[in-house]
């Protein structure tokens, strides 16, 4: 590579694409297509096409009404059409004088006084013709396309495309398996005129799908590969014993499991006593019973005597879990001379001292908090399973920490935990690596949430609404959004909000939750809501996750259009957690404009309809898309750029049966064929 100083513009913003290999110019598929083949009659064609037409200067002259502009108006023999540039230079004015014959391409407009065009490209008639469509790139300031397709060709002339998918391989489904490689990609970049350009643009046509079919493959093996190095690692095998710590636990619940926890707790069980590291995703709805599952888990670890951590994206939740984890466990550790430790960032330093020393000399044999638990200063003695919960706020490197906290070389088991669930595509594609445990059934007596979707301008109806629950004895909460841009203008609204309800609603405790407050100060309101002495809880997002108060049966979200579909079905799990019937209202208010975007009202339309954490995540997905659905887990690792999760499934499919087929008998191709598609970047999908 020339070294940067000596690069030309168009060079660094070939770099700036990420287009640095001969490959990967290869692949940089064409965001469409321009038909400059054919010639076409103004009388033949209709509004709306963009035109090439070749027609002669009748007329030309400046306008200055409604503004300045150069009108030429062209006849091609069959009609006439009237060009309009607002701005121009003399030396174009020269170009377009009349009698000039010219090449000419634009959109055509109709209208009363006849076919137009605004800012159409020209050229001097005549010359050959080209043989295929003319493809158009995405592409950066200082580079022009003409240079920019230059640089394709030659890439797409010089990379590698050699077969690596083998010949035993099952054919791909479809027209994808009648394509080459090579073929599928010369025929995106310059397609025939025939091909449907409909097709390309929608990429269902064959060479999409055999691009698409080349992609999936990289994925599944880069996937399948990390798996199998996993396998390839040892890790501490833990077996519960009968009348041990678990069924200890089990037996002193004052519920019993639901028939999908006992479930996931055998499989996890089965994974936990096994020689090599379980890795293991566990989700299940809000309010399904993770923790439960998770505390059993962490019984049969330290029935052997080894330690688990468990480790939550907010203090909050952190402590809910030290809370209950404390109180299910404590009993049952406190003979065998065992604690819980509590590790978090807001901690006095002697307290926090303390508990360092109890991680390090093993007599916590649980470690319960937030980031805290992955600093380095915490040395356990022998951690055999970490827990993660809500693991899609934590990035890959901070789970990577928590596995680097094992000596020797073993490493722990894994568990990680997730409300929001992931479409069966997402699991099999980007989470290949994981085992997938799934709560499908939540705890009996749970009350059904009615969701409403209530105008702005009904607040006060909602307001009622919560004076007549609270005078029922029942909790509320109140989530204003987060405005990213402007922490503060998120503080003020959450501020105002509280005064405006404390006020409506006297003789009744209303308190303010935000991520600003000092630690403390946001303990002592959870506490006095917890304890339910606090009727009315407005807060931003910060009771995202995992707050458990039964007693809380309205939830009121205010801006709702503002929110996420995952994050309001989260938010929205946090009532209807015990017997009584509970609300969600979503209070929305449509923009200046006074209408809700698109992608709004279908997510409150969603809300509105199903409660069904499964049926969310797919719409959610189809709104937004993998790339956002996952959020950091992917960070810095290659999304699919061309497959489509929603749409490809059998391609997908395909990909999944070949991957293990070609790790097992040809992995020299394996290794050529990942290395094609995602150069270094696979380093990344790992954990
Ligand atoms: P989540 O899956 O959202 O983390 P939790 O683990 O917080 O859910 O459980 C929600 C509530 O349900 C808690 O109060 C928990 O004690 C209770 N719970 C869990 N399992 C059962 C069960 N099998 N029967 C009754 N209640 C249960
Ligand atoms: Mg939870």
């Amino acid at each position: 590579m020339p070294d940067n100083k000596a690069m030309t513009e168009p060079q660094k913003a070939l770099l700036k694409l990420g287009l640095a290999r001969d490959i990967d110019l290869a692949l940089h598929i064409p965001l469409r297509y321009e038909d400059e083949t054919r010639i076409v009659m103004l009388r033949d064609a209709r509004e709306g096409d963009t035109v090439q037409i070749e027609a002669t200067v009748t007329d030309t002259q400046v306008q200055y009404r409604p503004r300045r502009q150069l009108v030429v108006t062209v006849d091609d023999g069959s009609d006439s059409c009237v060009l309009r540039f607002f701005s121009f230079y003399p030396s174009q004015q020269k170009a377009l004088s009349e009698g000039a014959r010219l090449r000419i391409r634009g959109e055509l407009k109709g209208g009363f006084l006849g076919w137009s065009m605004v800012h159409p490209t020209y050229r001097v008639a005549g010359g050959e013709l080209p043989q295929a469509l003319t493809p158009v790139y995405s592409t950066v300031a200082g580079l022009p396309q003409p240079y920019l397709r230059k640089a394709v060709a030659g890439g797409l002339e010089r990379a590698d495309l050699a077969e690596t998918i083998p010949a035993d391989a099952p054919p791909a489904p479809g027209q994808a398996g009648a394509w080459s490689l090579r073929q599928a990609l010369q025929f995106l970049h310059h397609p025939t005129p025939e091909a449907s350009i409909a097709a390309l643009e929608d990429r269902s046509h064959p060479a999409w799908q055999r691009l698409k079919a080349e992609e999936l493959l990289a994925q599944q093996l880069s996937q399948q590969q990390t798996r199998r190095a996993h396998d390839a690692l040892s890790a501490p095998t833990l077996v519960g014993r009968p009348g041990g710590l678990h069924e200890q636990l089990l037996a002193a619940l004052p519920f019993q499991l639901t028939k999908a926890q006992r479930r996931v707790s055998e499989e996890i069980a089965v994974g936990l006593a096994r020689a090599r590291p379980m890795h293991r995703l566990l989700q299940g709805d809000v309010g399904s019973g993770k923790t439960i599952v998770a505390a059993l888990a962490a019984a049969i670890a330290i029935d052997c005597g080894w330690q688990c951590a468990l480790m939550a994206p907010t203090e909050i939740l952190a402590e809910q879990h030290f809370r209950k984890l404390i109180g299910w466990l404590e009993p049952l550790l406190a003979p065998r001379g065992l604690r819980v430790a509590w590790l978090t960032g807001s901690q006095k330093k002697k307290e926090r001292a303390e508990m360092l020393e109890l991680v390090a000399s093993g007599e916590a044999a649980l470690v319960i908090g937030t980031h805290a638990v992955i600093q380095e200063q915490v040395q356990f003695r022998n951690l055999a399973l970490a827990i993660i919960d809500e693991q899609h706020r934590f990035g890959v490197e901070q789970r990577l920490a928590l596995r680097g906290k094992v000596h020797g070389d073993g490493e722990p088991h894994l568990l990680m935990m997730s409300a929001t669930p992931i479409p069966r595509t997402l699991a099999m594609s980007y989470y290949a690596d994981l085992d997938v445990s799934t709560i499908d059934e939540l705890p009996p007596g749970r009350t059904p949430v009615v969701t409403k979707l209530i105008s702005e301008s009904r607040r006060d109806e909602v307001v009622e609404r919560i004076r007549s629950q609270v005078g029922e004895g029942r909790q509320v909460y109140w989530v204003c959004p987060l405005i990213e841009e402007s922490e503060t203008l998120d503080l003020t609204n959450a501020t105002e909000t509280h005064m405006a309800l404390s006020e409506a609603l006297p003789g009744v405790m209303v308190g303010l939750l935000h991520s600003r407050m000092p630690v403390p100060e946001k303990k002592a309101v959870m506490t006095l809501f917890t304890a339910g002495q606090m009727a009315v809880l407005v807060s931003t997002t910060v009771i995202e996750v995992g707050v458990d108060v039964p007693n809380a049966s309205l939830m009121v979200i205010e801006h709702a259009e503002r929110f996420g579909l995952s994050q309001l079905h989260q938010l929205r799990g946090r009532v209807g957690r015990g017997a009584a019937a509970s609300a969600c209202v979503l209070l929305y208010s449509a923009g200046d404009n006074g209408r809700l975007s698109e992608t709004a009202r279908s997510r409150l339309k969603a809300m509105a309809e199903t409660s069904d954490g499964f049926e969310i995540a797919r719409r959610d997905l189809e709104i937004r898309g993998p790339g956002e659905f996952l959020g950091a887990r992917q960070s810095g690792a290659p999304l699919l750029r061309f497959a489509d999760l929603v749409t490809d499934t059998a391609l997908l499919e395909w990909a999944r049966e070949v991957a293990p087929l070609m790790l097992d008998k040809h992995p020299g191709l394996a290794e050529r064929h990942v290395g094609r598609w995602l150069g270094g970047r696979s380093e990344y999908l790992k954990v």
